[in-house]
């Protein structure tokens, strides 16, 4: 065997379609286990694409190992299993950012269509023309080639701008159009291959499939990211919720942290919403919630507990939380259009983090029995106040 047998040969097929197995296996297997855990047709998608790459490489290394290569049937098979896997990972793809709508499926449904017709074109090119085997059987090759370099610039120019990454994404399909390219310049247009296209369809592909690999990862590590994110935070203000905060403060409190608790409450918000509208309730909300997001930065943590509850977790000690509680209060005055009776309490050793917030609270409801928009700080009732 010489070298270039090595490099570009039959056993150069097996290994790099080899590599290309293994990449998709991975990839395979990330989308299968995702689909056991929620079912989204992005899924479903991505594991029938890659399944059809899967089988399209088998075939190409079965066929590699053969003297014919790929030809006839299992020739034609091959190449209309990669385009349709071309079509149908680029539509995961679309769907792992969008919903799918009708028209888009309808698009999908077209271009499968379009494929069907090719291959049903290739084969009955013997039936419809005449010529030397070689060229029938090119005549009836090229129509799924271009079509797939077709497809390359119709994703390139719709694809894009409706998914993130897009930067990968194009650097992905670039790899595929050289491949692709080299491709049909090695077999429509010249005479016998030139060893350096045969290079890069033989290995490039191998980057594709990588890329298309950390793409997917990628997107999938962002989505985790953000269905944690709606799993600890309030839709409406972007606060984290009761749960977070609870979790939270017991965890500093369990490590002997010394933290203080605010807790606000909306005067007469109820009143705002039957007045004023529930839209101008829930901006109210928002602009509260800005002001305690503003100043809990650095300093500890600001969640929405109930309705029109928030609270301040303070878990830096050097902060006077009276002084603190003072602030809030005038620049919700100031700035939010409503006002907020607030009560806090600090942390002392032996309580619960429930119990730290149940004082906050209590101070809070003094708060409001004694005129509204002013704070109280929390006062043990029975003997000596603490600190
Ligand atoms: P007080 O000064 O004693 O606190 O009176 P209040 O009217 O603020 O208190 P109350 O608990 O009676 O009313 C709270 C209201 O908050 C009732 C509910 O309609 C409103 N609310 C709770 N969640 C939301 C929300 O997400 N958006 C809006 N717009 N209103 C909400
Ligand atoms: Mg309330
Ligand atoms: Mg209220």
């Amino acid at each position: 065997m010489n070298v270039s047998e090595l490099f570009v040969g039959a056993y150069a097929r097996i290994y790099t379609y080899s590599g290309i197995l293994v990449v998709l296996a991975m990839i395979l297997v990330m989308s299968v286990r995702l689909f056991t855990s929620r079912r989204r047709k992005a899924y479903v998608s991505l594991t029938l694409s890659v399944a059809a790459f899967i089988v399209h490489y088998a075939m190409m290394i079965s066929m590699s190992l053969s003297i014919d290569g790929p030809r006839g049937w299992g020739g034609l098979a091959a190449q209309t299993l990669h385009v349709v896997a071309f079509i149908m990972i680029n539509r995961a793809i679309y769907q792992l950012y969008n919903s799918t709508k009708k028209r888009h499926h309808l698009y999908f449904y077209f271009s499968l269509l379009v494929t069907m017709l090719l291959a049903a074109f290739q084969t009955n090119v013997p039936r419809l023309f005449e010529g030397s085997p070689e060229q029938l059987a090119a005549l009836g090759r090229i129509g799924l080639d271009l079509y797939l370099l077709l497809l390359v610039f119709v994703f390139f120019i719709g694809v894009p701008d409706r998914i993130g990454q897009t930067a990968t994404y194009k650097i992905g399909l670039s790899v595929f159009f050289i491949v692709h390219l080299a491709h049909l310049i090695n077999r429509y247009m010249l005479e016998s291959p030139l060893s350096a296209l045969t290079l890069t369809e033989l290995y490039l592909p191998l980057l594709y499939y990588i890329i298309l690999f950390v793409l997917l990862f990628e997107r999938i590590v962002e989505l985790m990211q953000a269905s944690y994110r709606t799993a600890i935070t309030d839709g409406l203000t972007g606060l984290y919720n009761r749960r977070y905060m609870l979790s939270k403060a017991a965890q500093y409190m369990r490590h002997g942290y010394a933290v203080s608790l605010l807790f606000s409450d909306i005067d007469n918000f109820k009143k705002l919403n039957d007045t004023q509208g529930h839209h101008a309730g829930d901006e109210a909300l928002k602009a509260v919630a800005r002001i305690m997001l503003e100043e809990s930065e650095d300093i500890g943590l600001a969640g929405r507990f109930g309705g029109e509850e928030m609270v301040l977790l303070v878990t830096d000690s050097s902060v006077d939380i009276a002084k603190l509680s003072e602030k809030v209060r005038a620049r919700i005055e100031s700035e939010a259009g409503v006002t907020v009776s607030i009560g806090y309490s600090k942390s002392r050793n032996g309580i619960t983090a429930e119990q730290l917030i149940a004082q906050a609270d209590q101070a809070m409801y003094k708060a409001k029995t004694t005129g509204k928009n002013k704070v109280v700080k929390y006062v043990q009732s029975k003997g000596a106040a603490a600190n």
